[in-house]
């Protein structure tokens, strides 16, 4: 053990001792002169000790810091020290807080900060506009109990946040709010809420502009389509002319189908699909009727198609976006592959219930890098081939809108050389 006494110390204990011999000297009680000299000592130290445990009960008030030389005064200096330290770092933390609290009051987003159990235990001002939710009195509460969006249910208990979900306001017929949970710990997720009622707003614009453009070029192009279409029955006419009129016809009718394309994709994207009027489709009907019809089209080259319905259940949806489904899909097994390659359809029920229609071909397949875009708008593999069969780039962005109403599941797998598998999964409760 090491002993480090101060100077002072040794000090009073030395003239102690000395007044304790001194007394013994002149009374002749050694003993009693020098255990008396002795108690006082101790109790002057004890009362130096009360001083000091007064003085940290009080909270270490700089203004009444004890006076106290030796040892003990060494212990009041270590502890001021270390007070002002932990003031200095207080207040660099208030002004932390401070600044947090103030970013987070001009958030125009809803903040929370969920437990676990989804419990709420802090949120931002935006949260109470947004959502409803009381920065004091809704703490400790399960946030789905506030928010009741059977949504926001779902969402939470699944636990799969990589995708955020939309979910609408209350009053919105719109999802015009997003919702991210970010897991920032073990025990804290931060719940995340942007209103997106701008953005909304302005693909409002965008798509109202793509309709009404489609709607006004319609009309004069099919007077231009009609005018060609009599010039070309004109026999007189020079073979230098027909081939020009015979180009402008052919690009006239790809505008027509990127019209009808384009017409087609927004009014999918402007009516919700509950308003669109649903029926049980009989599929077997509508995929022969259908292969009949890309049969008779005039970029199929004879392709072995065959059809194979297992089943007769009947899918409930809207039968011209379904039957849009199958003729894009159907059509482009027809366009990227060769003649005497076959084509194989397939309507049968999963062992879950759920209903399953898959379009195979043993075409030239696309690059697993152009997978994940192909169904984005105007997202061609290959520009100038698309174009040559008459492709508007638009087909496969249908299809997905289409299945995501019918609650179903796009699939597309391919491999260059071997050919293209496209799937389409509806759930148990899409069929009849
Ligand atoms: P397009 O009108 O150009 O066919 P789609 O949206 O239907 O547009 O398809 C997007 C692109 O995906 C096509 O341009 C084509 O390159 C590719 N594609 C689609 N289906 C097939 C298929 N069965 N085989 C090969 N490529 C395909």
């Amino acid at each position: 053990m090491r002993l480090s006494l101060s100077w002072a110390d040794i000090q009073y204990a030395v003239l102690a001792l000395l007044a304790g011999l001194l007394l013994g000297l002149i009374s002749g009680y050694w003993a009693l002169s020098i255990g008396a000299v002795l108690f006082f000592h101790i109790l002057r130290l004890l009362s130096k000790l009360a001083r000091i445990r007064e003085w940290l009960v009080e909270g270490v008030i700089a203004e009444a810091t004890p006076n106290i030389p030796g040892s003990a005064g060494d212990i009041v200096k270590a502890v001021v020290a270390v007070k002002r330290a932990s003031d200095r770092q207080r207040k660099r933390l208030e002004e932390l807080l401070n600044r947090f609290d103030a970013a987070t009051d001009a958030m125009p987003d809803a903040m929370l900060i969920i437990d676990r159990q989804h419990r709420v235990e802090w949120s931002n001002p935006a949260a109470k506009l947004l959502l409803g939710i009381d920065p004091l009195q809704d703490v400790g509460q399960p946030v789905g109990n506030i928010v009741r969006d059977p949504l926001i249910a779902h969402y939470l208990q699944a636990a799969d946040y990589t995708e955020p979900l939309e979910f609408s306001s209350p009053g919105s017929v719109e999802r015009d709010l997003m919702l991210k949970i970010i897991p920032y710990s073990q025990q804290r997720h931060l719940f995340y809420v942007q209103d997106h009622k701008d953005i909304l707003r302005l693909e409002r614009v965008r798509k109202a502009f793509v309709t009404n453009a489609s709607h006004e070029m319609r009309t004069p192009l099919t007077v231009i389509i009609g005018y060609l279409e009599s010039l070309t029955s004109e026999d007189s006419m020079p073979a230098r002319v027909r081939h020009g009129v015979d180009g402008a016809l052919d690009q006239s009718l790809r505008l027509k189908n990127l019209l009808e394309d384009l017409l087609a994709l927004s009014k999918l994207e402007s009516t919700l699909s509950s308003q669109s009027v649903v029926e049980a489709v009989d599929m077997v009907v509508l995929l022969e009727e259908t292969k009949a019809l890309v049969e008779a089209s005039p970029h199929y080259c004879g392709q072995p198609l065959t059809l194979r319905c297992e089943t007769e259940v009947k899918l409930v949806g809207n039968i011209t976006e379904l039957q849009s489904v199958i003729r894009n899909v159907v059509d482009n097994a027809v366009k990227y592959t060769e003649s005497e390659t076959a084509i194989n359809i397939v309507w049968k029920q999963l062992s879950d219930g759920s209903t399953k229609l898959s379009v195979q071909d043993h075409g030239e397949g696309i690059a697993a890098r152009h997978l994940p875009h192909i169904t984005e708008r105007f997202y061609r593999v290959d520009k100038g081939r698309s174009r040559d069969t008459g492709g508007t780039g638009l087909g496969l962005s249908i299809v997905k809108h289409v299945i995501e109403r019918h609650s179903g599941k796009l699939q597309i797998s391919s491999e260059i050389g071997v050919g293209t598998y496209v799937e389409m999964i509806f759930p148990q409760e899409q069929c009849e």
